[in-house]
């Protein structure tokens, strides 16, 4: 039986090892923490829960079905990811990508063009990554999507988000100060239910 080690017991650890120990290999895994997880292990103090890192697993497909080989998918208690948006210029949670966009519709209705044209672009980014985060691969989608996203990835790969940013929305205002440090699409593919949240 062949041996292998590991070193890290984070989410890549686990996984690798877990899947391979279902091969037959013996597996070793070193952590030099004094818990496993890696940035997916958060903590508690006081009362509260605290995140290391990982909030939600946006690659949920890929994970999802190695957590379905290992035999663990069924065992887990999945939470949707609920996020919060605060500041003295908006309050509000969102749960979707949909409802992440509603919300500055709402708190930015002089902005209604400008977020308008913003959102379009970011748009085309999110449906074309939707196939390979959400794993609802049908051939002739995930080659469009994968031409589309190629198109994009021209398009934009040497274009940092602030100068992205400048492009829809005045510098210095709210809205450029916000996205700049926050391009949505990232974070935001739940509306298949693609972003959960396990603590
Ligand atoms: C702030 C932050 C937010 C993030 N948010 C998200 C998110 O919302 N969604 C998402 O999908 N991804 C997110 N990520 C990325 C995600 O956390 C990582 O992709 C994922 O945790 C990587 O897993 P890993 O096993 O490769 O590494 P890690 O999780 O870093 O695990 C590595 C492990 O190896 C151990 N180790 C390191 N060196 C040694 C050594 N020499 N000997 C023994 N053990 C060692 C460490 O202690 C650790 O436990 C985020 C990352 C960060 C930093």
């Amino acid at each position: 039986m062949k041996k292998i080690v590991i070193i890290g017991a984070g989410l890549g650890g686990l996984t690798a090892g877990n899947l391979l120990a279902k091969k037959g290999y013996q597996i070793k895994i070193f952590e030099s923490h004094n818990a496993p997880g890696g940035y997916t292990a958060g903590f508690r103090c006081k009362g509260f829960y605290f995140e290391s890192g990982t909030l939600s697993f946006e690659s949920s497909n890929t994970i999802f079905k190695a957590m379905q080989e290992i035999g663990i998918l069924d065992k887990i208690e999945f939470v949707r990811q609920k996020s919060r948006w605060l500041s003295a210029y908006y309050d509000g949670t969102s749960e979707t990508y949909h409802e992440f966009k509603n919300l500055f519709y709402t708190a930015f209705p002089d902005e209604k063009l400008k977020l308008k044209r913003y959102f379009t672009e970011t748009d085309k980014m999110v449906q074309a990554m939707q196939p390979f985060v959400l794993g609802k691969k049908k051939f002739f989608n995930t080659l469009f999507s994968g031409y589309k996203l190629f198109r994009l990835f021209r398009r934009y790969n040497n274009v940092p988000i602030s100068e992205f940013t400048n492009r829809f929305f005045d510098k210095n205002t709210i809205l450029n100060q916000f996205f700049k440090y926050w391009l949505p699409g990232y974070g935001c593919l739940a509306d298949g239910g693609s972003n959960c949240h396990n603590f």
